[in-house]
């Protein structure tokens, strides 16, 4: 088996993330011979996942010798909030899961955002492994210990920093994975590309035709872009807001729309599009990164189109937890593969949003 591992390296708790495909049966012994410390596992998961990969697992922990206890929960960002994470806490406790058990995230965004964060505050703390199985979450969510809940007030509002023991990502599970939740990945792909590597946003070009199995290499390089730099910057007090490119205009389109309509990498692909457009309005991004973009995200599938118009966006961006007093720090493309931020106020992003609007409806 083509495997592949990827340190992060941090002041304290580094970790490794294993990548190949068909690693999931081998995920009992891994987390015998590395992590358990004896106690409970609790598998935290949603239905979708647990339904079409949860034997693979539990048959895994199972031959290492090692009980689990599923937490199935329903899927969707609904379950990402105070009630999901009272019904993980209540399971936790029901099945007497103390602090020498582990946690194995087994899912997507949702489920690793979720059951890390139960993780982080469960008992203060738990250890927990991620086993990413969307495309989003094998090249962003899984890495980096951001965790977090959603609050009625906005997007990831309660949360902490809390590192994986380890991330082990079996892209054979992808295959399973229906067409627009690929496409969502996709965007964060393109997004590191477009923020790091003008070689890997190149190569994309060439990749919508390939296999799902075939991403393999794509998926380690883009874990290798997101750990490097969360291990320059874990704690988010420079680089890492770059990875946030396009994510200040994605929230604000999917709290617009009350995080029904489009998920995660649809608005994030949207907003990718309005960053670079108000990059290049204001100067500050080469003429061209627009339209590159726009073609590459469209040879994935992904819609670039926002369906409100900009100046719409403008109160939910004031809520966004990245604004600053008075304005907010944009993330924008030099050119592709070169990312700064930029501070602006909301009056003046006002304007350029209302130039940008006139822009595209010529
Ligand atoms: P998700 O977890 O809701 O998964 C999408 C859908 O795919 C769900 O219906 C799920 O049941 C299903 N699914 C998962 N794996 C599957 C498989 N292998 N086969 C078939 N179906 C499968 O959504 P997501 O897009 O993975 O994640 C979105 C979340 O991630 C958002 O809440 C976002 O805020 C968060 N996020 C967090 C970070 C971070 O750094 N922590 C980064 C980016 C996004």
């Amino acid at each position: 088996m083509e495997t592949r591992t990827i340190s992060v390296d941090l002041t304290r708790n580094s970790y490794e993330i294993f990548i190949g495909n068909g690693l999931l049966g081998e995920l009992g012994g891994f987390a015998r011979r590395h992590y358990a410390g004896g106690g409970q596992v609790a598998v935290v998961t949603d239905q979708n996942v647990w339904g079409r990969h949860g034997h693979t697992l539990a048959a895994s922990l199972c031959e290492a010798g090692m009980d689990c206890t599923p937490v199935v929960l329903e899927p969707g960002e609904h379950n990402k909030s105070l009630a999901g994470l009272e019904t993980v806490y209540d399971a936790f406790a029901d099945m007497n899961l103390k602090r020498d058990g582990l946690i194995i995230a087994f899912g997507g965004g949702v489920i690793g955002d979720l059951s890390g964060f139960a993780a982080a505050t469960y008992m203060r703390g738990v250890k927990y492994i991620q086993v990413p199985t969307t495309l989003l979450a094998q090249v962003d969510s899984s890495v980096g210990g951001k965790t977090a809940i959603n609050l009625k007030q906005g997007k990831n509002m309660a949360g902490a920093f809390y590192q994986p023991a380890a991330v082990l990502i079996d892209t054979a599970v992808l295959e399973t994975l229906s067409k627009r939740d690929w496409r969502c990945g996709m965007a964060e792909v393109i997004k590191h590309g477009a923020i790091r590597s003008r070689c890997l946003f190149d190569e994309l070009k060439n990749s919508a035709n390939k296999n799902r199995r075939d991403f393999l290499d794509i998926i380690a390089r883009n874990c290798k872009i997101k750990s490097e730099i969360v291990a320059r910057d874990e704690r988010e007090t420079g680089e890492r807001a770059l990875l946030n490119f396009g994510h200040t205009f994605g929230h604000a389109i999917e709290k617009l729309y009350g995080y029904s309509t489009y998920n995660h990498g649809e608005a994030v692909a949207m907003g990718m599009r309005i960053a670079a457009a108000v990059g290049q309005q204001l100067g500050l991004t080469e003429n061209g990164v627009e339209s590159e973009l726009m073609g590459l995200m469209g040879l994935y599938g992904l819609a670039t189109v926002c369906p409100a118009t900009l100046p719409e966006l403008l109160p939910y961006m004031q809520t966004d937890k990245k604004s600053v007093t008075g304005g907010v720090k944009l993330v924008l493309l030099r050119q592709i593969g070169k990312t700064f931020t930029h501070t602006i106020s909301f009056n003046a992003l006002g304007e350029i949003l209302r130039k940008v609007e006139e822009k595209w409806k010529k």
